[in-house]
């Protein structure tokens, strides 16, 4: 099947939406009524996509609502991150069929992270009962800078030997369909775009903490990429000039006060004992000190990107913020302190859509979005 541009606009639509009608398609694409008839009518017969229920868009006839076909297409998506890989498998309407996860260590030997990862990737089909060869595209979320054309991991800050890795390449080879990848920042934008809260929002960033820091900036609905991809390295942006030494060879990054294991040092560091979480549930005045400092590392960083990109929304992710609040809070309020009062005026603060599925909700709307190009 070749499809022209018109005609990928129509299928990329329908294929994210909640339900289109002709007519609003017609409408949202300034395309004729007749136009949209054609093809969706080719569409029906191919099976790309079905129709839902009839709503009532006010005066006239009822509309028939559009949906993606949720048979046609089989996706990969593959989150890699520097503590934890996941694996899954999920339908052209992006409803998650199996799910597997394991650690970064387990990928052995380090010097051969690819043939590992495809060691993992075939135990995890063997799990699921799935055959490799129906999967329709692979879409690939990893935490750290991909080259140009997308196809190389050039840097992992987090995790070793994964440097100048054609993740691509091998994994076209191995499964003979197309491979899509991306910065897991990018991609958990893509998944609050496409399936999460922010269809109908054009400026917004996704941010996500855990054992590191990823994010995504959307301007005018398309992701900022930056000539060399590292747009969006909020993890590695000086938060402390005197910190110490991080895995990026930078001094005082973000990642340095703001992920968990950072946050538990600090904890220790301050004279604080046993975990962190459990000291501040019970109030514990340095467990309230490293939420304090650490929120406010969080929100000056923020409000920087604020005053930068002037988003909509920021969408923030991550268990930490579940586990402890006050985190979220004095983020809240730093940025609200310290951004132009302007850019926050309208500005919200969500929680991401997916949760500790974004990245792979992500990594699996980036395969869809990318495959429906190649029609
Ligand atoms: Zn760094």
């Amino acid at each position: 099947m070749t499809l022209n541009s018109s005609e990928k606009q129509i299928l990329e639509l329908i294929s994210f939406g909640q339900g289109w009608s002709r007519k609003k398609i017609a409408e949202s694409l300034s395309l004729t009524q007749g136009t949209i008839t054609n093809v969706t009518k080719n569409f029906l017969e191919q099976g790309l996509i079905m129709e839902g229920e009839r709503v009532s868009s006010g005066m006239g006839r009822k509309e028939v609502l559009l949906y993606a076909h949720p048979h046609k297409f089989t996706y990969m998506g593959i989150d890699i991150g520097g503590h934890a890989v996941r694996f899954s498998l999920a339908d052209n309407g992006l409803e998650l069929l199996h799910t597997h996860e394991c650690l970064m260590e387990e990928l052995t030997p380090e010097e051969q992270r690819g043939e590992a990862l495809l060691r993992k990737i075939d135990e995890f089909l063997a799990l699921c009962d799935a055959d490799g060869t129906a999967i329709d595209a692979i879409g690939i979320g990893i935490t750290g800078i991909v080259d140009a054309a997308q196809m190389t991991v050039l840097n992992m800050p987090n995790a070793e030997h994964w440097d100048n890795l054609n993740l691509v390449s091998l994994l076209n080879e191995r499964y003979h369909c197309p491979v899509f990848l991306d910065e897991s920042g990018r991609t958990m934008a893509l998944a609050e775009q496409m399936a999460g809260q922010a269809r109908d929002i054009g400026d917004f960033i996704v941010v996500q903490v855990g054992y590191g820091i990823a994010a995504g900036i959307m301007i005018d609905r398309r992701l900022l990429r930056g000539v060399n991809n590292t747009a969006g390295l909020l993890g590695h942006i000086t938060a402390d000039p005197n910190g110490s030494r991080c895995r990026c060879g930078n001094y005082g990054c973000l990642e340095n006060i703001l992920t968990f294991p950072m946050l538990e040092k600090d904890f220790h560091g301050r004279g604080g004992s046993g975990r962190l979480a459990d000291a501040y549930r019970l109030n514990d005045k340095i467990a309230i000190d490293v939420c304090l400092n650490a929120g406010q590392a969080l929100g000056i960083a923020l409000s920087n990107v604020v005053n930068l990109f002037n988003p909509e929304t920021i969408y923030i992710g991550g268990p930490m913020f579940d586990v402890m609040p006050l985190l979220l809070d004095e983020t809240k309020r730093t940025i609200t302190l310290r951004a132009n009062r302007f850019s926050t005026l309208t500005l919200q603060l969500d929680r991401t859509s997916f949760g500790p599925r974004q990245g792979i909700i992500g990594a699996l709307a980036l395969a869809k979005s990318r495959l429906i190009q190649t029609l």
